[in-house]
């Protein structure tokens, strides 16, 4: 497999074109080839390349305009400056406008060429992938203003409602008022520990063998109050050892499960967690349940952070658990989402490393379903 992905190069000079060609040809899964500033403009608009090599001497332009236009086009463009001899200002200029590297043309060698590229894409990728974080970071901030000051607002309301039927000597519903402002604080308290959990998972967790029979029944065990006051039945066939973090794996399974059996109006929600190999080094799990299930096009939305589909008074909820779940997975190079149909339940399917690579579904031992119920 080539090592560098779609490299654009744009350089009036053939022979310069044909060094560079002979350099990357072995290396590149595709070069594109255009002679003029604005041939590599449309070229770029077109498909945009992984990386460019910009000559900086190009008829009609300098390389820093065209250079501008191509940022305007992607700010992360990853863009190495191919300069002459002796053009230290050229180059400094160059990084200064946003090139990522840049090479002197007359010391130019298929290595120095291959690593500036190659240096040039890790550093978009990673800018791109901190400004996605820096996006992701507002919103979440936004969100979670708007949020906390529902109950705030629910705090202050109630507290003043109580003050003027104190002062007016009215006692009938001092009880009540009471109730709405510890459910308030009792909802601010519930999103400040949430929101501890996810902040929490920025650290990075030491990996180890977990054994996931023992996860879920640590999850059960922490749901212990829900399971048996709404009687559901949470059940699982023998399930594999993985790597991974045992602590994040609980919160992980007990989110999950936890959720089965909040978003359920059926008598008994049922629960039931499955393993099978993925024929890759990984476990495929799912989680099922019998619950009012969640629309198409909220499938995917819903590993967002605070994206709810229903209302405080309805189900109770943060709209952080599979903001959660989804982190976690992700920290252990697995994937998560869910499949389902509203009104008959949901599944949740996640991907977790094998413990060990020989290990395969075939290898679980055989163990008798455990029902848990109250
Ligand atoms: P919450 O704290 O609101 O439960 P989550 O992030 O865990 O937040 O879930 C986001 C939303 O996805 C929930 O508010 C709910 O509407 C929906 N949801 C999650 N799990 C299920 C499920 N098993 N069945 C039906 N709806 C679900």
């Amino acid at each position: 497999m080539a090592a560098l992905p779609h490299i654009l190069v744009i350089e009036d000079s053939e022979d310069d074109r044909d060094l560079y060609e002979r350099f990357l040809r072995d290396e590149t899964s595709l070069i594109t080839m255009a002679e003029a500033g604005e041939e590599g403009i449309a070229r770029y608009r077109q498909a945009p390349a992984d990386g460019v090599l910009l000559d900086f001497n190009l008829p009609g332009h300098d390389g820093l305009s065209i250079l501008d236009r191509l940022r305007a086009i992607d700010p992360y463009v990853a863009v190495v400056m191919m300069t002459g001899e002796g053009s230290q200002d050229i180059a400094v200029a160059a990084m200064k406008a946003g090139a990522s590297d840049y090479v002197v043309k007359d010391t130019i060698t298929a290595a120095t060429l291959k690593r500036a590229l190659t240096n040039a894409i890790d550093k978009a990728r990673l800018l791109r992938q901190l400004a996605e974080q820096q996006r992701e970071q507002v919103n979440f901030i936004r969100v979670l203003v708007h949020d906390i000051r529902a109950p705030l607002r629910g705090l202050t309301a109630f507290t003043d409602i109580l003050a003027e039927d104190l002062e007016a000597g009215i006692h009938d519903d001092l009880l009540d008022h009471l109730g709405m402002i510890k459910t308030s604080a009792l909802r601010l308290n519930a999103l400040i520990d949430t929101l501890a959990h996810y902040a929490l998972l920025d650290k990075e967790p030491i990996f180890d063998e977990v054994d996931m029979n023992g996860v879920v029944d640590q999850a059960v065990a922490n749901l212990k109050t829900e399971i048996e006051g709404s009687r559901a039945d949470v059940t699982y066939g023998a399930l594999p050892a993985v790597t991974g973090h045992e602590p994040q794996l609980v919160q992980l399974l007990q989110n999950l499960i936890g959720n089965g059996i909040k978003y359920c109006e059926a008598a008994t929600p049922m629960v039931r967690i499955e393993a099978e190999a993925d024929g890759e080094g990984n476990w495929l799990l799912s989680v099922t349940d019998n619950g009012i299930g969640i629309p198409e096009a909220k499938q995917q939305t819903v590993f967002e952070p605070f994206q709810r589909l229903w209302s405080q008074d309805v189900y109770e909820g943060t709209g952080l658990g599979l903001a959660i779940c989804r982190k976690i997975v992700e920290r252990h190079d697995g994937r998560i989402w869910c499949e389902s149909e509203e009104g008959s339940g949901s599944r949740f399917f996640l991907t977790l490393p094998a413990a060990s690579l020989l290990e395969s579904a075939a290898d679980l031992p055989p163990r008798s379903k455990q029902a848990v119920h109250g």
